[in-house]
């Protein structure tokens, strides 16, 4: 948890973990918590098709909104889907889909001059795991400053 983000693990994609009953009540607050994908006047379209669990596709007149909402600061957006993480601590994580797309992150690193790949990220992890079982832990030290040892 940062003061600008969270993180999470869901147990699968979220609409399809809200309850039956609460599915129209989900969507029409929806526009408060995410980008809209739908303009005032298609709203209630959205609600029934999404409620009724089926498709919605977006017109020129939503993608408007949803793309005007996605640079909309305090809605939950995407920053990446994927199948696996390694995040060490804020902002500092690596992960990867089923495709090998990958996004990683280094606050305060080099990307350029420090090439941490998915293999850096598990290679520390294991190693930091090993000494906090141990005791052994580097005291006063982030995870950024034993990605870089
Ligand atoms: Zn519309």
């Amino acid at each position: 948890m940062d003061t600008d983000s969270a993180y999470m693990g869901l147990s699968g994609p979220l609409e399809s973990l809200v309850k039956e009953d609460k599915k129209i009540d989900f969507y029409i607050e929806y526009g408060k918590w995410f980008p809209r994908q739908y303009c005032e006047a298609d709203h209630l379209d959205f609600i029934d098709t999404k409620a009724n669990g089926e498709e919605w596709i977006m017109k020129p007149c939503c993608k408007e909104k949803f793309l005007f909402d996605r640079r909309t600061p305090g809605l939950f957006k995407d920053e990446f889907c994927g199948t696996g993480i390694i995040a060490l601590n804020s902002k500092t994580y690596y992960c990867w889909d089923e495709k090998e797309k990958t996004k990683f992150s280094s606050k305060g690193l080099n990307k350029g001059t420090n090439n941490l790949r998915r293999k850096c990220f598990g290679e520390k992890q294991r190693i930091c795991r090993k000494r906090w079982r141990s005791g052994n832990l580097y005291s006063g030290k982030t995870w950024t400053d034993l990605l870089l040892r």
